[in-house]
């Protein structure tokens, strides 16, 4: 179909590569249909006969879009995605072929896959992965130019049943919250015709482009992503004239196919713009079930770095690519809502509405208070570290923003004060004890790391790079324990109170919000989150200050998580612990490749170059002197350069030593890492960086920050 001017409309394209919606519907018996959407819509584990008519029905669309092989698409602990590709071909015997893709095949599959991190999960022995069909988010041709592949999303679990990914914990989280959401929206009588409650998640990806030909001639943005010496350019963002300014056409043209390849993969991304630093940019999809929206956002991060690559860019996902500018987020919008399509943290022109909606949010509130060194710990990486309190980035000291208006009624409840907003004459549920709620309050505080922005939180210390199945296991998981208690508590109350149902029900709702506002309001900031103040402020009240990776993992490996992950079915307490060694093995061997990465650029590159001016200055001063004319001036810059190339000659020395060190077991190692190893590295990059500013430009052998950043 062609809209007006013959180019096809997008709308026309959306969601062709998917096996949903219309294309199911077109290409299923209505009653098989009908049970495929059931099971998708509740979560439930799918039918083995519906299986069979799916499988048929995904082949034949698949092949149709020139598919040869469908794959089980699954998220292991590495934080990407993985596949192992079977061609639908299968030889007959009799010298012929024919295609064949039975249910068990869409259902189950044995990748094998031992080499992923396990955690120690998997010993060799019982190396036996499975993955799982998730038939709650659609499947997908992925096309190259010269393949098309079904993929299939999966779950990657062992042969003992152990979650092998960050897909199998997400899906047994969103249950959690669901099952105490729902006991809230029962107390309530909000609870008819919902059958669960889920959580909606839109999550906005910033990203730089570099150009091709520059990433190619540094090793350190080809093997570490991000640059790990290079001095700053003369501008940085302080014109501000990059933040939303006209997207430059190379790019757009970059952008234009990243949101053309993924309309058709059916992801609903809705929002461009330039993001604050230079080469800075951001795409925001519009909201979708968790689950889907976590395997969306994957896709998202494999369009961009593929599409990237045909525009002559390479796109830098990692959180901080360039020091001294800006770094990259993932701004993880979260909220809860009924199947039926209520969004739980959206405030109701109605006050018994708004009744519920302040449990909600105290409840958030409570968690992130209880547990902020959790929600730190599931962002935390090498990578994240660089960002997480530097320029834009929200600290990692873990707060809720919530904005004058909402801070306004928190101080109502504490008091425990009423507020009149009876209408009518009619008794209006809670009307005496709660203020209206304007839907959406304008507050904007961009430095806050969990904000509350109208009818949502936004959590935005995730890294740009990250998947962001383990953060949102980690804030559904918290929420879901919180919203236990606080069904509890109502739940007592409204069972034991005295008066009719609403009288007990509008005192319960009072005394719980008062208790939770009480206790938990301490981790409220609505101030500057980037001030030193804060910082002092947080500490004063006893909030989780975890700078580094091992701090924030070290609170992974509490008793309170361990209790926690188990008490509601989302880790084992295997499974938690797999997850708290391979963090600590991968910000090892992270900052270890960076180590060995600097030290090699540091010798083969930046040192020469710093010795050829040596030399070329020695001849200028030998030559001028001996032409009888003293040369002061280049003589001092001599001994500077020479101070310098001894000065990097040790930084090296230091980088190697530390980097080659190993101390203990992974957490004691990573430890080690964070206060000896990086700042040993630190170091050499500050000698560099100074090196940088006095080598001539025809003999720095590296593209500066000022060619990467500004040429487009
Ligand atoms: P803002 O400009 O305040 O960040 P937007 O409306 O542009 O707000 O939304 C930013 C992101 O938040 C988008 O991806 C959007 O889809 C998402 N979002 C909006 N409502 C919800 C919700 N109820 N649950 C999860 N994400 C949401
Ligand atoms: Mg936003």
């Amino acid at each position: 179909m062609n809209g007006t001017n013959g180019v096809a409309k997008l709308s026309d394209t959306y969601g062709i590569m998917t096996f949903s919606g219309d294309v199911m519907r077109r290409r299923l018996p209505h009653d098989i249909y009908e049970k495929l959407q059931k099971t998708m819509s509740r979560g439930e584990p799918p039918d083995p006969a519906v299986a069979g008519m799916v499988a048929a029905a995904m082949k034949s669309w698949a092949m149709e879009h020139g598919a040869t092989h469908y794959t089980h698409w699954f998220q292991p602990l590495t934080g990407s995605t993985a596949e192992k590709h079977d061609a639908f071909l299968s030889p007959t015997g009799d010298g012929a072929a024919i295609e064949t893709f039975s249910a068990g095949q869409l259902i189950q599959g044995e990748p094998d896959a031992s080499s992923f991190p396990s955690g120690g999960i998997r010993e060799t022995f019982e190396a036996r992965g499975y993955t799982a069909w998730d038939a709650s988010s659609p499947a997908f041709i992925y096309k190259t130019p010269d393949s098309a592949t079904l993929c299939i999303p999966t779950a990657f679990v062992s042969w003992t049943g152990e979650a092998l990914d960050k897909k199998t914990p997400l899906l047994r989280s969103i249950q959690a919250l669901s099952e105490h959401a729902m006991r809230i929206l029962k107390v309530f009588g909000s609870d008819k015709g919902v059958h669960h409650v889920t959580t909606t998640i839109g999550s906005e990806q910033e990203y730089f482009l570099v150009d091709r030909e520059m990433y190619d001639r540094r090793e350190d943005l080809r093997l570490c992503g991000r640059t790990l010496i290079g001095a700053p350019a003369p501008k940085g963002h302080q014109l501000e004239d990059h933040y939303f300014g006209a997207i430059p056409e190379r790019v757009m043209g970059f952008m234009t196919e990243v949101e053309r390849r993924l309309y058709e993969l059916g992801v609903p991304v809705k929002t461009r713009h330039n993001e604050v630093a230079p080469s800075q940019y951001e795409l925001a999809p519009t909201f979708e079930l968790a689950n889907v929206a976590a395997d969306h956002q994957m896709l998202v991060m494999q369009i961009l770095r593929t599409v990237a690559e045909k525009h002559g860019f390479v796109c830098l996902l990692h959180e901080k690519p360039f020091a001294g500018i800006n770094g990259s987020g993932k701004h993880n919008n979260w909220s809860m809502a009924t199947d039926t399509g209520v969004n739980l943290l959206d405030p109701r022109e109605q006050t018994h509405t708004n009744m519920q909606f302040l449990v909600f949010l105290c409840a958030v509130m409570r968690a992130v208070d209880l547990h902020g060194d959790l929600l730190r710990a599931a962002v935390a990486s090498a990578a994240n570290d660089h960002r997480l309190g530097a320029n834009e980035a929200p600290p990692a000291i873990i707060s809720i923003f919530m904005g004058d208006m909402l801070s306004d009624i928190l101080d109502q409840l504490e008091k425990g004060q009423a507020r009149s907003t009876k209408t009518g004459g009619q008794l209006d549920l809670g009307a005496r004890t709660l203020p209206q709620i304007p839907r959406h309050s304008g507050d904007r505080n961009r430095t806050s790391p969990f904000a509350f922005t109208g009818n949502k939180f936004e959590f935005r210390a995730v890294g740009s790079s990250q998947s962001i199945a383990w953060p949102n296991t980690v804030l559904n998981t918290i929420v879901a324990e919180s919203l236990d208690y606080v069904a509890t508590e109502l739940e007592k109350r409204v069972r034991g109170g005295k008066g009719g149902k609403v009288e007990k029900l509008e005192a319960a709702v009072k005394e719980v919000l008062k208790q939770l506002v009480k206790k938990h309001r301490r981790v409220v900031f609505d101030g500057d989150n980037y001030s030193a103040e804060w910082h002092k402020e947080a500490a004063r009240r006893g909030l989780p200050i975890l700078p580094t990776t091992p701090d924030a993992v070290k609170a992974l490996a509490s008793r309170k998580s361990f209790e926690l992950f188990e008490k509601y079915r989302v880790l084992s307490h295997r499974e938690l612990e797999a997850r708290i060694e391979v963090s600590y093995e991968r910000y090892n061997r992270t900052i270890a490749i960076e180590a060995r990465t600097l030290a090699s650029m540091l010798k083969r590159e930046v040192l020469p170059a710093a010795v050829r001016y040596q030399t070329e200055l020695a001849s200028s001063v030998a030559a001028t002197e001996s032409a009888g004319v003293k040369s002061p001036e280049t003589r001092k810059r001599l001994q500077e350069l020479v101070k310098l190339i001894g000065q990097l000659h040790a930084a090296i020395d230091d980088v190697d030593k530390y980097e080659a060190h190993r101390a203990g077991g992974a957490e004691q190692h990573a430890r080690f890492v964070a206060d000896k190893l990086l700042p040993a590295m630190n170091h050499a990059r500050h000698v560099s960086d100074t090196l940088e500013q006095l080598v001539p430009g025809d003999l720095w052998p590296l593209p500066r920050y000022s060619e990467m950043l500004f040429i487009k």
